[in-house]
């Protein structure tokens, strides 16, 4: 038994077989009076009225499937990412897939639960989650976006919005290089490349430390950069610019 039926599946398997019926059931009838038509002396008679019983059966079939479609219940599950209503025969027992939207409705108890909005830091996509999610994987640019998993297990009920954080930081940062070590030459090049600058502007930047080596990127970004220099032995820090993009 899947985790949601929805009403309109349910509905058109029994109204494809009620149809098939109620076919049959015509199919019979005529035989019956094409048979009772050329009768002769009579003796096909009990044989018209086999299959008129035989017709009866299959209409029989065809109401009761009628009557199943109208039976079906409907039971609506407004879909928490993009509003559309879901109709479903009965509450759902699990996660199911949007038709609408075809994002994964994440539910509890039958109902829907609470979705949060974070933006991608890499190509500042809308991305939404929930409680139950694990791993986010941007639907636009296919990055993973962290969320913050251990803070939402410590944080009580329903507040997830608040403790999954990370990327949806709208701050933009100032990434600094504040010092750097012995490994000088790794970090000219890692610089160069990073900077599109050429060697001797780079070593000239070196003297003059600390320099701001990239404005307006996000906490994703410059978090990832300071892990990069930190393997060149290179200190930085970044601080949130004081205008925000939004
Ligand atoms: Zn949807
Ligand atoms: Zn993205």
């Amino acid at each position: 038994m899947p985790r949601a039926q929805r009403r309109w599946d349910v509905i058109e398997i029994h109204a494809e077989r009620g149809l098939t019926y109620a076919f049959f059931a015509i199919c019979c009838f005529a035989l019956s009076a094409f048979i009772f038509k050329f009768r002769g002396e009579g003796s096909l008679i009990p044989f018209a009225t086999l299959v008129i019983v035989i017709g009866v059966g299959f209409l029989g079939w065809a109401i009761y499937k009628a009557i199943e479609i109208k039976k079906t219940m409907r039971h609506g599950v407004i879909c928490p990412l993009c509003d559309f209503e879901n109709e479903l025969i009965s509450a759902p027992t699990g996660d199911f897939v949007c038709s609408n939207c075809q994002r994964m409705v994440p539910i509890e108890n039958g109902t829907p639960i609470d979705v949060a909005q974070v933006k991608c830091g890499y190509c500042g996509e809308l991305n939404y989650f929930s409680e139950k999610t694990e791993f986010l994987i941007c639907e636009v640019c296919n990055h993973q976006i962290p969320i913050d998993t251990e803070a939402s297990r410590k944080s009580t009920g329903k507040k997830v919005a608040q403790s999954f954080i990370v990327t949806s930081d709208d701050n933009v940062y100032e990434f600094i290089l504040v010092a750097h070590g012995h490994k000088t030459e790794e970090l000219i090049d890692v610089l160069q490349h990073m900077l599109a600058l050429n060697r001797n502007q780079v070593k000239q930047m070196l003297n003059e430390l600390p320099v701001t080596l990239l404005t307006g990127i996000t906490r994703r970004k410059a978090e990832m950069l300071q892990a990069q220099l930190a393997m060149h032995e290179a200190a930085t820090e970044f601080r949130p610019m004081t205008q925000s993009r939004a």
